[in-house]
């Protein structure tokens, strides 16, 4: 099922995501992808963007978890100021990263979310794991062959997610209309 690849939501930034939204959905931590999604793929350090961002979230009072694939050497140092729970070498989209940050950060897999800018990987295993998940746009349009090479099937899922919304859409439009046409019609007094 391709479902299973499906953000349950798609921003254009870290910075677009609806924080109210996801407390209001009972969300109280998040896990997070660096490379691509807090900072450009080659930045060793978090620039203000980022930690300006993680502030915010603890400040909101979210638990937030670094979740990367990525060595412990890179994960240490992008953490050094941030300082939250941070898991290098996470094998996403692996489940048992997913379910370890979980309890690391003594939450339920449904009260977290997921936040990355890979199909493949972040949303994929967020999804196996039974957390929201929320897809980013890729920061730096330059990234490295392996990753450019997902890009292309990321692309048809994408446009498949696209689609099912449009529809999602159209038919709470078509709801709404049905719903103002019958309301007018018991306003007029109007019966079937
Ligand atoms: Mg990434």
């Amino acid at each position: 099922m391709i479902e299973k690849y499906y953000p349950d939501f798609y921003y254009d930034s870290i910075r677009h995501i609806d924080l109210d939204m996801l407390k209001n959905k009972g969300i109280k931590g998040l896990l997070l992808d660096i490379d691509n999604t807090l900072v450009p793929m080659h930045s060793k350090d978090a620039d203000e963007n980022a930690s300006g961002w993680i502030s915010e979230l603890k400040s909101r009072g979210f638990k937030v978890c670094i979740l990367s694939n990525a060595t412990e050497k890179r994960v240490v140092r992008f953490n050094k100021d941030i300082a939250v729970t941070a898991i290098h070498r996470a094998y996403k989209p692996s489940g048992k990263a997913f379910l370890k940050a979980a309890e690391t950060l003594g939450l339920e897999p449904e009260n977290i979310a997921v936040v990355g800018d890979q199909i493949f990987t972040d949303i994929h295993g967020g999804n196996k794991a039974n957390m929201l998940t929320i897809l980013v746009k890729p920061i730096d349009k330059k990234e490295i062959l392996f990753v450019r090479l997902k890009r292309w099937p990321e692309k048809l899922i994408l446009s498949g997610f696209m689609k099912k919304l449009e529809h999602q859409l159209k038919r709470r439009e078509l709801w709404k209309r049905n719903r103002l046409a019958m309301e007018k019609a018991r306003y007029t007094g109007y019966k079937k």
